[in-house]
């Protein structure tokens, strides 16, 4: 079972690789956006981190936790990943409710509805080079495997998007002059997705 502090740490390991690779998020937003991703998503989780060091932990069960990161990267990102990533978090919160603890399958099926709330608020579907074609593989993964094999499915599915078409979002202005650069935001939610994975295996090695 997974407690409040694995939420934690993933949120706090997240920010980590957001901080390691902010300059890179930025980098890859300059051919196909507005080269802001990195620093929009560093001042996020900076705050999140913040947010979560200020919060009562034992008062802020693991669907709590989620919902307080996203409603932090809603309020303090300007870019559209902020609203994404918000919804994310706070719909896959939600859906973990109140429990104390929650079991590697009811985290599964809340990171399934909040990729899921991803797709409906931003209208994307996949093979349109958003972050949702790494999310989307990541989220399939977790359902017959590990973290691990979910964070390897979303590094794959962000190198996917390198031949797509941007259908979405800034890089979709450069319609077919989009193609051959690798989406930023499907490489963010790699990250994330390996510090879930990072996490889970400090979690269980421990023998939590
Ligand atoms: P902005 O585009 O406003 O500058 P960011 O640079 O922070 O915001 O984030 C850009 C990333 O957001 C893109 O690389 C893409 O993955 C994601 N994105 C943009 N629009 C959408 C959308 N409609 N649906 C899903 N993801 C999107
Ligand atoms: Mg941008």
């Amino acid at each position: 079972m997974r407690d409040a502090d694995f939420f934690r740490d993933w949120m706090d390991a997240a920010t980590a690789a957001v901080e390691r690779d902010a300059d890179r998020l930025t980098e890859l937003d300059s051919p196909i956006g507005d080269a802001d991703h990195g620093s929009n998503l560093l001042r996020g989780f900076v705050a999140v981190r913040a947010a979560l060091a200020a919060a009562d932990l034992a008062a802020t069960p693991p669907g709590r936790v989620l919902q307080l990161a996203g409603r932090t990267l809603i309020s303090t990102v300007g870019g559209a990943s902020g609203p994404l990533y918000g919804t994310l978090l706070r719909r896959a919160g939600k859906e973990l409710g109140d429990a104390p603890e929650v079991s590697d399958e009811q985290l599964r099926a809340a990171l399934d509805a909040g990729v899921e709330a991803v797709a409906r608020l931003g209208g994307a579907a996949p093979g349109d080079k958003t972050m949702l074609d790494a999310l989307l593989p990541a989220v399939t993964a977790l359902g017959g495997s590990s973290y691990g094999a979910a964070a390897d499915a979303a590094d794959e599915g962000a190198l996917a998007t390198v031949p797509l078409i941007a259908r979405k979002g800034r890089a979709s202005y450069l319609g077919e002059r989009s193609v051959g650069h690798q989406d930023p935001g499907a490489t963010s939610s790699a990250l994330l997705l390996r510090a879930l994975a990072d996490v889970a295996v400090r979690a269980d090695g421990a023998g939590a």
